[in-house]
């Protein structure tokens, strides 16, 4: 009894605050305080008003006599419960005793569904209104309130009110309080929007390639989507960003938003992770693309995408059903009912080979773009960037070549550290500082670089000999980090189609280009290097397990009995404990290489011209090589033709294989 009466504000005068809120919460239950059969409640309070929980308790018990809270024989009549604060199941028998239960939490979408079972109705309170302070005014005696001061304190944060109307000063001097400080908030404010750095777009960036003209035509598509020009159907849901760690892609995510506008939303498989236990993992994911449709248009941006795997992976192992269960989710959430108008998805990865096909799907997430690592004018450009206005020579030819292979990251500590040379020693900025702060790398001698050329132009050959349109570009580096033994020295860039029909021959073709490097080595030298194996990403890795796919998982080879094996390396598995399993995949690796070798017998001079050209400019766009290998065709018409291509393939995607050595 004694508690009771203690935070009855029948017996203690109430706050200001505490009474605009009981005049509110009155107000919201007005139509149930009478029933005689008692009631048991839920009240959501309003958002913003997380720290006002306390007060909205003494609100709730104030609202009732004193006299009233007890029955006859001292049993509790009314029953009012922070769920923030406790856990109702240990409460149980008081909100079945009381006559009122009245619960109170912060957002009924998150209660376990069992107390939605205990109680009678639910009620979303609102924000005090106006008429709520004059209301409380009254009950406090505050005779000078006037609707304008209630319309201007309705305005304001609660917590400032709270704070600033209290018994120690008149309703005047504490009106005049909040006024000055409204305005010095104001004027705070326009300063810091004034002295604060325009935000960077994609269009301020070097280096995003792909990325940044589709950033771009995306900003034009939203911009005539929001004036009405376009259809939501007409825009682009989205794309997953793969590329090297430090290439910028988390970077983007936040210049495409500046491009375009529109606020951005960052998440993360493993942020959503962190809440809990699967169930928790999916409510995180699910209110997070719930708040990107509160905001729409936005940008939702996904980190890690590759956290979520693919559901029909070898190593999908013991994890598979929990990882069924995500990627459903998720796809749910990518691809709801009622669509997911004004929502931008963007995710990114640095392994796009384990993402599941089917966030990749038209209305999902739709493409995979790439991020090269930059090349050297966009290297120098990214270097300037980051130099912050201190003055860098003009030309900078042998740190441009000797950067090769840096990506956004490496160029930004390169820029801090001789920023701290020059400020230490005060003096202007030469190349040598920019050479000598480059991580410590050695060239290839003339053979190691002629090897690596050879290999990679034998991945261009033959992929421009399949389908010259899905070459996109092939590069080589000249110098290896020293420290670093598994670098990529050269990598293949392919535009891939995403067409969700494979047969045995598009398959076969896939090998035929993964051997195509040890077979272009072959043929020049006779014999091929470790190039194509050693990792889980090498050529000859890549190739097995697509042989044994086509012998195991499609029913192209002697036998159409599936088996997929499970857990870890299951292919592998496959293999190990069926020698005629092992045979037919080395039979077909056999057959792919010497096909393979033979094709570029027949065009050496080709591939060695390709070789020769990648040793000269380390880098070379899949046109160009169109244009090395055919110089009397006009190489613009064969950009356009490969651009309109793939223009015309709704479904084209790229794909990368880095060569590792
Ligand atoms: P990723 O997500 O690909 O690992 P980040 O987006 O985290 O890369 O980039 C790391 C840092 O590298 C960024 O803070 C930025 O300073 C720098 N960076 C990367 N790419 C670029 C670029 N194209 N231009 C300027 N800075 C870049």
């Amino acid at each position: 009894m004694k508690n009771i009466r203690k935070i009855s504000t029948r017996e203690q005068m109430p706050t200001f605050a505490t009474c605009v809120l009981m005049c509110a919460v009155r107000n919201a239950l007005r139509p149930f305080l009478r029933r005689p059969a008692g009631f048991k409640a839920l009240l959501q309070m309003p958002p913003g008003f997380k720290n006002e929980s306390m007060l909205y308790y003494l609100a709730v018990t104030g609202l009732f006599d004193p006299e009233d809270l007890y029955d006859d024989l001292g049993a509790p009549r009314l029953f009012v419960a922070r769920l923030d604060e406790i856990s109702i199941v240990g409460s149980l028998s008081k909100v079945f005793e009381a006559h009122r239960t009245i619960l109170l939490c912060h957002d009924l979408g998150e209660l376990d569904a069992d107390i939605k079972l205990i109680t009678d109705f639910e009620v979303v309170l609102d924000t005090p209104k106006a008429s709520h302070f004059l209301a409380a005014a009254r009950t406090m005696g505050m005779k000078d309130m006037t609707r304008a001061d209630a319309e201007f304190l309705a305005s304001l944060n609660f917590g400032k009110v709270k704070m600033a109307v209290n018994g120690h000063r008149t309703l005047r001097s504490a009106i005049g309080r909040l006024r000055r400080a409204t305005v010095a908030e104001r004027e705070k404010a326009v300063a810091e929007t004034k002295n604060k750095k325009p935000e960077k777009t994609l269009r301020d960036m070097s280096g995003y390639g792909d990325a940044a003209t589709w950033g771009l035509r995306l900003a034009e598509d939203l911009a005539a989507w929001k004036n009405g020009r376009i259809e939501w159907e007409d825009v682009d849901r989205g794309a997953v960003l793969y590329g090297m760690p430090g290439t910028g892609k988390t970077t983007y995510g936040r210049l495409l938003a500046a491009t375009c506008g529109i606020p951005i939303i960052e998440a993360s498989s493993a942020r959503w992770q962190a809440e809990g236990h699967l169930g928790d993992m999916l409510k995180a994911m699910r209110k997070c693309f719930e708040l990107a449709r509160k905001k729409a248009p936005c940008v939702l941006f996904i980190d890690e995408f590759d956290a979520f795997g693919d559901r029909n992976s070898d190593t999908a192992g013991d994890n598979a059903d929990y990882k069924r269960q995500v990627i459903n989710g998720l796809l749910e959430c990518l691809d709801p009912p009622g669509g997911r108008e004004g929502v931008v998805v963007v995710a990114a990865t640095n392994f796009p080979d384990v993402i599941d096909p089917a966030l990749l799907r038209p209305g999902r997430l739709e493409r995979l773009i790439g991020i090269p690592l930059p090349d050297g004018a966009a290297r120098i450009s990214i270097l300037r960037q980051h130099l912050r206005g201190l003055a860098a020579p003009s030309d900078m030819p042998h740190f441009e070549q000797m950067s090769a292979g840096l990506g956004g990251a490496d160029l930004a500590l390169v820029a801090r550290e001789v920023r701290r040379t020059v400020r230490r020693e005060g003096r202007e900025l030469l190349e040598t500082d920019l050479l000598n702060a480059l991580p410590p790398t050695r060239s290839l001698s003339e053979d190691e670089l002629r090897r690596v050329a050879i290999h990679e132009a034998g991945h261009a050959l033959v992929t421009l000999v399949a389908n010259p349109n899905d070459l996109v570009a092939v590069a080589i580096s000249r110098r290896v980090p020293l420290d670093d033994r598994g670098s990529s020295l050269g990598h293949v860039e392919i535009r891939r189609s995403q067409s969700v029909i494979a047969t045995e021959e598009s398959l076969t073709a896939r090998i035929d280009i993964h051997l195509a490097g040890i077979a272009a080595e072959r043929v020049v030298f006779g014999h091929h290097s470790t190039s194509g194996g050693g990792a889980l990403t090498a050529d000859l890795r890549l190739a097995t397990e697509l042989a044994t796919s086509i012998e195991r998982l499609f029913g192209f080879g002697e036998h159409l009995v599936l088996d997929m094996g499970t857990g870890p390396g299951a292919l592998e598995t496959l293999r190990s404990r069926d020698p005629d399993l092992w045979q037919a995949v080395d039979k077909r690796l056999k057959a792919s290489l010497g096909r393979t070798e033979q094709t570029l017998q027949a065009r050496k001079a080709d591939l060695m011209k390709l070789a020769d050209a990648l040793m000269e400019k380390g880098r070379i766009s899949g046109a160009d090589m169109q244009k090395i290998l055919q110089p009397g065709r006009g190489g613009a018409t064969h950009e356009a033709r490969a651009m309109d291509a793939s223009r015309r393939d709704a479904d084209a995607v790229d794909m990368k294989w880095e060569v590792k050595r």
